[in-house]
């Protein structure tokens, strides 16, 4: 049994048994590390000393006789803007391309106390503006269902690292889609967690009215394992919310009946790609053919809330990142005035996507065009919300594509950031409202790559999405669970 190949969830188990050791377990995926990220780059910082140091220590806990948490001893790798105490935190730019955190982030700190190794920091868009991990200052991150295409973005590199096998579980970061629309392209269960259900204390910050951290795993039953541990109350993130939350991993039991079901009009569309489509309708029969009662909704704002997203993301970004100046964090490229040594370093520490958002971003909230740019993506954001308030009148989920399309090539869409943009078109008006949303894989298309469907609810009923994930792998027909990586110099792993 190679155990790099098995679930969160059964590793969870041979860990509880003990027929294993978390060493192991963390050997295993660090040999498959070696193997398979020359090919993808899924990583910037690798972790493998402090891996099996932490292994060692959940080993001894468990042996102990410590109460621990199902999930002890299973390693994870976490997105790089996700702060790490004493370990480089990048955001995959070069202004904190040698920045280490003084300090966890909250997830940080409740893997730690699970016991859960960390294998390495992962690749991503830088400070996770993109769609393709293409922005990552360092080299972009390969499908492993095909090598020339993008995994997606911008939580590429922890998408990669779950699909091949180098983590059982990973951490991204959802702001508008960068969680769903990379496990839609690399095959995986993504979940945006309702706003302020996971804190976003220590997660270096982008648009903090919409970021996110969730998980990124190969089932649904992993992605509730990986709530358990993440998800909660934070008194240090001002916007978390008080409940405790609910076990996400109970209720698993196969039952859709009566559950309600629209299906979003705008994201089942003639438009998008005709294999895209067939495969979230055949899912979406199977729930009929369950019990389901399905009937269809219209959110007409659709086209509206990327207009509104790239006024609103990019303008709480460029007051975000006024803070790399090259005084407080990381990189300055120094200059004789302070005047000088602000704009080098900025001029040569941000890439060019990054510089583009706090342009617009500048642009939408100056004096004399706030009213006509900001304050009207704010109206549109709140007829957003009411649109999605009177569809959750009448249905308990919400249905759609979360792509329009597949992977896309390398290089295809970095010289025009409006199509790239384009790609999120299903994931921003959920991340909008802050609703909990899901990708589940629902088909693999003639050329071999992965599809996936997206389920929103209302706000807090993150574990029904989990639930109906968990329904949809066991009663769809079977999906490969990872991709058989093909090598450019032939072979495959
Ligand atoms: N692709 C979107 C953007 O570029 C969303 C990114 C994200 O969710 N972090 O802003």
């Amino acid at each position: 049994m190679k155990l790099y190949e098995q679930t969160a969830a059964q590793l969870s188990r041979l860990l509880q048994k003990k027929e294993v050791s978390s060493v192991e377990v963390v050997q295993s995926f660090l040999d498959r590390i070696e193997m398979v990220e020359p090919y993808v780059k899924s990583f910037i910082t690798h972790t493998p000393a402090m891996a099996l140091d932490m292994a060692s220590s959940a080993d001894s806990r468990r042996l102990n006789g410590e109460e621990m948490n199902p999930l002890a001893g299973v390693p994870i790798a976490v997105k790089d803007n996700i702060s790490t105490a004493g370990l480089r935190t990048t955001c995959a730019s070069r202004v904190l391309e040698n920045y280490i955190p003084p300090y966890d982030a909250t997830v940080i700190r409740a893997l730690r106390e699970a016991g859960m190794p960390l294998l390495g920091k992962t690749n991503m868009d830088e400070f996770a503006m993109g769609s393709s991990t293409e922005n990552s200052a360092f080299y972009p991150t390969r499908n492993p269902w095909d090598l020339g295409r993008v995994p997606g973005g911008s939580s590429g590199g922890s998408a990669v690292a779950v699909s091949t096998g180098m983590a059982p579980l990973a951490l991204g970061s959802d702001t508008g889609g960068s969680i769903r629309q990379p496990a839609a392209l690399c095959g995986l269960t993504g979940l945006r967690p309702t706003y302020g259900r996971v804190s976003r204390y220590g997660l270096i910050a982008f648009a903090s009215s919409l970021d996110q951290i969730g998980p990124l795993a190969l089932t649904a039953e992993d992605s509730a394992l990986l709530m358990n541990v993440i998800a909660g109350h934070d008194p240090l993130d001002s916007t978390s919310l008080p409940e405790a939350g609910p076990d996400y991993a109970s209720g698993f039991d196969g039952n859709v009946k009566r559950l309600r079901i629209g299906v979003i009009r705008e994201n089942v569309s003639d438009h998008f790609d005709p294999e895209v489509t067939s495969a979230v309708l055949k899912a979406i029969a199977l729930l009929k053919e369950h019990g389901a009662i399905i009937d269809e909704v219209s959110l007409p704002l659709t086209d509206y809330g990327l207009s509104a997203y790239y006024l609103i993301a990019p303008s709480e970004a460029s007051s975000n990142l006024g803070r790399y100046d090259g005084v407080r964090y990381g990189f300055n490229a120094g200059g004789d005035n302070i005047e000088e040594m602000f704009s080098r370093t900025r001029g040569r520490g941000f890439g060019p996507e990054v510089k583009r958002r706090i342009m617009i971003g500048t642009y939408a909230l100056s004096a004399g065009y706030y009213d006509a740019y900001y304050l009207q993506a704010m109206k549109v954001r709140t007829l957003i919300r009411r649109d999605y308030e009177s569809a959750f009148r009448r249905f308990d989920i919400l249905i759609g594509a979360t792509t329009p399309a597949p992977a896309f090539k390398i290089g295809e869409k970095t010289s025009e950031p409006l199509q790239m943009y384009l790609s999120d078109i299903c994931n921003i008006t959920d991340s909008l409202a802050g609703l909990p949303s899901l990708s589940v894989p629902c088909g693999i298309n003639t050329d071999g790559l992965p599809l996936g469907m997206q389920l929103t609810a209302s706000p807090l009923n993150d574990s029904l999405l989990l639930k109906v994930a968990g329904f949809l792998e066991q009663k769809r027909d079977p999906l490969p669970l990872r991709p058989v990586v093909k090598l450019p110099e032939g072979g495959v792993i």
